[in-house]
C-alpha cells in the first residue's frame, strides 16, 4: 500500500493507494491521478432541462463527474437530450448513470443512453433476485463491454445482497468463535463487491473498468470495510458515506470517516451525501468534498481565507462580514479565474479581528488584513506577501480589500493560453 507520509500541497499528482486507474469520460482515477471530486442530482432526470441546468451548476462548481438517476424509461430517453443541453450550455462533465432494479432494461432499450453515459453505477444488491440475478447482471456487464464503458459496482448496506449476508452468517456461525454481527455485516459488503467486480471479468469487463465502493452511515463501519477493501483489492475506490445526513452533521460525519481513509491513502474519488437544507444548493456538497481534499492539503481548488473566531477584543460583526464577503467573492470568481490564471487556486488569504493575532497571521497568508478590535484604532493594516503595503481607514474597507484580492490575482498568476 502506498501511505503518503504527511499531505501534499497542491493539485499535483499524489501517491494513492491505487496503482491502476479507470478513466471514465477522460478523467483519470485512481493510478496516481489526484482524488476526482464526484456529486449527484436530485432533479427528476426525466426533467431533462432541470437536470441539465443542476448537471451545470455542479460541474461549474468543481464537481468532475455528475451522477444521474436512471429510474425508468423517461429517465433513460432524457440522458440525450441531457447531453446535448449541457453541449448548448457549454459544459462539459462526465454524466454516470444510476441504475438500481431496472438497468439492464433500461440500458437494453435505450442503447442510446448507454452511449452517452461515461459510466455505469449498479448494486450488486439490486440488480434482481434468485436466478435472475446473474442474468441481469450478465446483461448490464455486456452492455457495458460493448460500449466499452467502466462500471462502478456500489454496494450499500441498505440494499445488502441477502443471499451473500445469509452465506456470510452461516460461515460464521460454524466459526469456532463467532464473530459479532457488526463484522459480519461489513464481511459481506466486501464480499459483494469482489465476488461481483470478479463476475463481471469473467463476463469480459476489463480489470481497468472496475471501480468499487462500499457505503454504510457509520463512521467506524466505514473505516473498517474501506481499510478491508484497500487490503483485499486494488481497483481504484470510490469514497463516501452514504445517508450522512443534513447540516453539521453530515459535514462532519464525512469529513470525519474520508479524511482518515484519505490520510491512509485510501480512495481515489469521492462524494459527500448532504441532505441539502429545504431551498439550499446542490452545490454544497461539492464544496465540501473540496474543502476536504484543500484543508487536508490533497489537492487546491479555491483561495482558502483564514478567520479567527473573534472573541472579545472584536465586538462589531464587521470582520466575520468580510470574511464572509471574500471567501464568497473568491468562490463566485474561481470559475472565471480557473480559465484566466494558473494556480490562483492556491491564493491564501486571511480576516483577523484585532492586532493580538492579526498582524501574524495576515504575514502568513499572501494577503491578510487585521481589522481593528475593540478599543483600537480605526485602522486596517493590510499585508502582501509579508509585507504591511496600506492601512485601510472608513467605510470602504471591505471593497478596497476585495479590489486589493483582484489586482494581486491579475498581477500574480500566468495568464492561461486561450
Ligand atoms: S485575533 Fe483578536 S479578535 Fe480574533 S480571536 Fe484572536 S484575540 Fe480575538
Amino acid at each position: 500500500m502506498n501511505v503518503p507520509t504527511e499531505p501534499m500541497n497542491s493539485g499535483a499528482a499524489c501517491p494513492r493507494r491505487s496503482t491502476r486507474s479507470v478513466v471514465v469520460g477522460g478523467v483519470q482515477v485512481g493510478g496516481g491521478a489526484p482524488v476526482v471530486v464526484q456529486s449527484m442530482t436530485n432533479t427528476d432526470t426525466a426533467d431533462h432541462i432541470s437536470t441539465a441546468i443542476q448537471v451545470a451548476q455542479l460541474a461549474r462548481a468543481g464537481s468532475e463527474l455528475v451522477r444521474i438517476t436512471v429510474n425508468n424509461d423517461e429517465a433513460a430517453k432524457a440522458v440525450p437530450r441531457i447531453a446535448e443541453q449541457l453541449a448548448k450550455m457549454n459544459v462539459s462533465v462526465p454524466l454516470i448513470g444510476d441504475f438500481h432494479y431496472n438497468g439492464h432494461k433500461l440500458l437494453g432499450e435505450n442503447p442510446a443512453c448507454a452511449a452517452v453515459l461515461a459510466k455505469l453505477r449498479i448494486n450488486p444488491g439490486n440488480v434482481g433476485q434468485g436466478a435472475k440475478r446473474d442474468t441481469q447482471f450478465a446483461q448490464i456487464i455486456e452492455i457495458a463491454c460493448r460500449f466499452d464503458k467502466p462500471v462502478r459496482i456500489g454496494v450499500n448496506w441498505g440494499s445488502l445482497d441477502q443471499s451473500i449476508l445469509a452465506r456470510i452468517m452461516d460461515d460464521n456461525a460454524k466459526r469456532a468463535e463467532p464473530r459479532d454481527a457488526g463484522f459480519v455485516m461489513r464481511e459481506a459488503m466486501v464480499t459483494s463487491a469482489l465476488e461481483s467486480a470478479a463476475r463481471a471479468e469473467e463476463y469480459g469487463l476489463g480489470r481497468d473498468r472496475i471501480i468499487l465502493s462500499c457505503k454504510v452511515s457509520s463512521v467506524q463501519d466505514l473505516i473498517a470495510i474501506y481499510r478491508d477493501l484497500a487490503t483485499r483489492s486494488d481497483y481504484p475506490l470510490h469514497l463516501g458515506l452514504t445517508e450522512a445526513g443534513m447540516g453539521s452533521k453530515g459535514i462532519v460525519a464525512s469529513t470525519a470517516a474520508l479524511a482518515v481513509l484519505l490520510q491512509e491513502g485510501i480512495g481515489d474519488t469521492i462524494r459527500v451525501s448532504l441532505t441539502p437544507e429545504p431551498g439550499a444548493s446542490r452545490t454544497q456538497e461539492v464544496v465540501v468534498a473540496q474543502e476536504i481534499l484543500q484543508t487536508m492539503g490533497l489537492r487546491a481548488f479555491t483561495p482558502m481565507v483564514t478567520a479567527c473566531p473573534g472573541c472579545g477584543r472584536t465586538t462589531s460583526t464587521f470582520f466575520q462580514e468580510l470574511a464572509q464577503r471574500i471567501q464568497n467573492h473568491v468562490r463566485e470568481q474561481m470559475p472565471v479565474w480557473r480559465d484566466r490564471f494558473d494556480g490562483v487556486e492556491n491564493l491564501t488569504l486571511a480576516v483577523m479581528g484585532c492586532v493580538v493575532n492579526g498582524p501574524g497571521e495576515s504575514k502568513h497568508a499572501n494577503i491578510g488584513i487585521s481589522l481593528p478590535g475593540t478599543g483600537e484604532s480605526p485602522a486596517a493594516p493590510v499585508f502582501v506577501d509579508g509585507q504591511k503595503t496600506v492601512t485601510l481607514r472608513g467605510d470602504n474597507i471591505a471593497a478596497e480589500f476585495q479590489a486589493i484580492v483582484d489586482d494581486y490575482v491579475a498581477s500574480h498568476y500566468t495568464r492561461k493560453q486561450s
